[in-house]
């Protein structure tokens, strides 16, 4: 079976050399693509982190990918089975500015590896509704490409949950209703929360990155966790529309075959073509041009 990763990073950070040791592997370029090709992974949508991309028009620059090189602003140079999603520095957005985001934002949206939009909200102190978002979801509607909300626990304890709760998408979604967003990490753990924002919401879906850290036993997780995997189970056959979940990993924070056997333990059968490759290339509509 082909598989598209729909979350996972690729960024250059002394961190990520221990997360990625953790899970097996190194933190380069040459270990994912060597990744891809002993798990069938033809395309992977990588999620925004650099810091260091200039301003062209007074906003706040996105955040972007460089794990081989640093991202060429012109022309995209980063590997040709990956494309992006330009991450939002929420707290540096103001009212003054939120335009002008957008615009440094559409710089990107032209590229055939630009495929959409991520905010960090628990990392960054904004509630997903907040207006100096949305331009940047006037932005995502008119180029039809999908936003990823970082939703659940962080990483850090110095993150706020208040604001990375999977209920605060809710009220985004309402407003935006020709905007496509993604509940990522299903909410980890409000699952249930998560669940019911899709299940209400038709322009809501969910990715299955991030739930399982690091490079564990299959069988002793199977049963510590067995509570964990039944309420995904449970709560993605609650929303009841499989066509809205997406495999994902948040490489290099998990080790991908353990993490895919985990993921397709959850996932029934005869939608698992659907989870693992056929849903990301229908969100992320840009992905169809580059296979
Ligand atoms: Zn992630």
């Amino acid at each position: 079976m082909k598989i598209i990763d729909a979350h996972m990073h690729y960024y250059n950070k002394d961190g990520f050399v221990q997360v990625a040791a953790n899970a097996g592997y190194e933190n380069t370029a040459a270990c994912w693509q060597r990744i891809c090709e002993e798990n069938n992974i033809a395309f992977a949508v990588a999620m925004g982190n650099t810091m260091y991309t200039s301003s062209r028009y007074g906003g706040i620059p996105p955040r972007l990918i460089d794990l081989a090189a640093p991202f060429d602003e012109e022309n995209y140079n980063q590997p040709a089975n990956m494309g992006y999603c330009m991450g939002v520095q929420s707290e540096l957005i103001n009212e003054s500015n939120a335009e002008a985001t957008a615009r440094e934002f559409e710089h990107y949206i032209g590229q055939p590896h630009c495929l959409g939009i991520k905010l960090y909200p628990g990392y960054e102190s904004v509630y997903v509704n907040d207006k100096r978002h949305w331009p940047l979801f006037e932005l995502a509607r008119a180029y039809h490409v999908p936003v990823v909300i970082h939703t659940g626990d962080t990483a850090r304890p110095d993150g706020l949950l208040k604001y990375s709760h999977p209920l605060t998408v809710d009220e985004a979604a309402v407003n935006f209703p020709d905007v496509t967003f993604v509940i990522a990490h299903c909410g980890c753990p409000w699952l249930v929360d998560a669940a019911e924002v899709a299940a209400k919401n038709a322009n809501v879906c969910i990715d299955l990155s991030g739930l399982l850290e690091g490079k564990p036993k299959l069988l002793p997780v199977l049963e510590q966790q067995a509570g964990f995997w039944r309420q995904l189970h449970t709560w993605l056959a609650y929303m009841g529309d499989y066509s809205k979940v997406m495999y994902g990993s948040d490489w290099p924070l998990v080790n991908i075959p353990l993490y895919l056997r985990m993921i397709s333990y959850v996932i029934p059968d005869k939608q698992c073509e659907a989870v693992f490759y056929g849903n990301a290339l229908r969100i992320f509509n840009k992905i169809g041009a580059l296979l």
